[in-house]
């Protein structure tokens, strides 16, 4: 018997639930978010009274636990915002609860992220017993887990790890966001950072910048920015001389983003705006396209992976680990694009694991710190394939 609380009933929140509902490992599921009816939307549409529905504050530890102890959940997967991370975390200790999320910590005030503030939690999850399962979507997630095959089947040294994620998607908007604009605006437009030599090195944003050629795609121009599994992957795999995050942009979405940042939409301090106090990168939010709305006039695919350098028996070898998913598929299987789709698989995927017992310990764990067989082993299953190149050239 194992009973799942989701906590955020957005684009990657409404496939998390799908698949967790469609996984009899869960006897019991509930959706909870702060607007009750976006829940009940996406329990109507799974249907047969398999999905309960509750509305909260996550922001708020007393209202958390209030819903945990009548609820009772074993594992609670926070696809809410990264801004909630820590009072979920805090619920859960209070109540004897599991953990599992898909992006590191931001405080609302400065858009920074790094896991140091998660992985303080350590001592408390491992002296409660309980497992905090951090960063379990596509990047971060998969992309660790990835590497935690790379380290486990086809490397004794793994020297450079070159994470790339292309959208060749086009969902026919001028400008819109994949996935939550605030987080999405705030980590796209920070400066670069990529890992050298025991080093973290920081550029301008977008400085680096090359053309990648994806796997049924073709080329598309890629930029070094920086990515949280960085941070845990050059922690985990001390051998990593180099590690960097490219992303694919298009040109009208860099020039939308330039402007954004330039007339002060992108602020992320409150102004005062007719007597009231508002955050311009909130109001903008509220302004564009709600990620979960982009999937029906969505086309192409997206293409995210691994382009590995290292030794293995004394011989330099070099490996692309990578998984493309087709938007339109996506939108077909779940109503919800490909961005929302990679998120929401590797997020249930990462709670079954748990629930099956196959992923456990006490503490605070990155995704690469777990087997990867038994994870990748049914990811294909559940709707996203991922493809090995060996001794290819890696470009990077
Ligand atoms: P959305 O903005 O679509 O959804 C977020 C949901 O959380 C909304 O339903 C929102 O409620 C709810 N929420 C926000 N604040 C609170 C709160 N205080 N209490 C309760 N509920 C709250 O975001 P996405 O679905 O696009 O993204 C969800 C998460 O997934 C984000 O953390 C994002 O960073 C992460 N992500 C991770 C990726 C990965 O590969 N690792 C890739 C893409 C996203 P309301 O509807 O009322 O606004």
């Amino acid at each position: 018997m194992c009973k799942a609380l989701i906590i955020g009933a957005g684009g990657v929140g409404t496939v998390v639930t799908q698949k967790i509902a469609a996984n009899p490992v869960f006897t019991d599921v509930m959706l909870a978010s702060r607007t009750k009816s976006k829940c009940d939307a996406v329990a109507a549409a799974i249907g047969g009274n398999r999905v309960k529905t509750a509305e909260v504050d996550a922001d708020n530890v007393p209202q958390l636990c209030e819903l945990f102890r009548s609820f009772r959940p074993d594992i609670v997967v926070n696809v809410a915002l990264p801004y909630q991370d820590l009072t979920i975390m805090d619920a859960c200790l209070e109540c004897g609860c599991n953990y599992l999320d898909t992006a590191n910590y931001e405080p609302k005030d400065e858009a920074h992220f790094e896991y140091s503030w998660q992985w303080a939690y350590q001592d408390r999850f491992k002296a409660a017993g309980l497992t905090a399962i951090l960063g379990c979507g596509f990047d971060p997630g998969v992309t660790a887990i990835f590497t935690a095959y790379a380290a486990k089947h086809h490397f004794d040294e793994i020297h450079y790890l070159d994470i790339v994620d292309c959208n060749a998607g086009n969902h026919g908007m001028a400008f819109a966001t994949n996935f939550n604009p605030e987080i999405n605006i705030r980590e796209v437009t920070q400066k670069g950072r990529y890992y050298e030599n025991g080093q973290w090195v920081v550029t301008e944003p977008h400085e680096i910048h090359r053309p990648l050629n994806y796997p049924g795609i073709g080329e598309r121009e890629s930029y070094v920015i920086y990515h949280e599994e960085l941070e845990s992957l050059v922690k985990n795999y001390p051998t990593i001389r180099r590690a960097r995050f490219w992303m694919t942009f298009g040109q009208e979405y860099l020039t939308h983003l330039r402007v954004i940042q330039n007339i002060g939409m992108a602020r992320i301090d409150p102004i005062i705006y007719n007597g009231v106090e508002i955050v311009p990168i909130q109001f903008l939010k509220a302004v564009l396209p709600d990620p979960k709305s982009l999937g029906a006039n969505y086309h192409g695919q997206t293409s995210i992976g691994c382009r590995i350098k290292g030794v293995k028996d004394g011989k330099e070898r070099t490996y692309y680990i990578y998984n493309n998913c087709d938007h339109e598929e996506a939108f077909r299987q779940t109503g919800t694009q490909a961005v929302s789709f990679t998120t929401g698989v590797p997020a249930a995927l990462g709670a079954s694991m748990w629930a099956k017992g196959l992923w456990r310990g006490a503490g605070v764990f990155n995704v690469e710190e777990f087997d990867p067989d038994p994870f990748l082993a049914e990811l294909g299953e559940q709707g996203l394939p991922w493809h090995e190149l060996f001794d290819v050239n890696l470009e990077v």
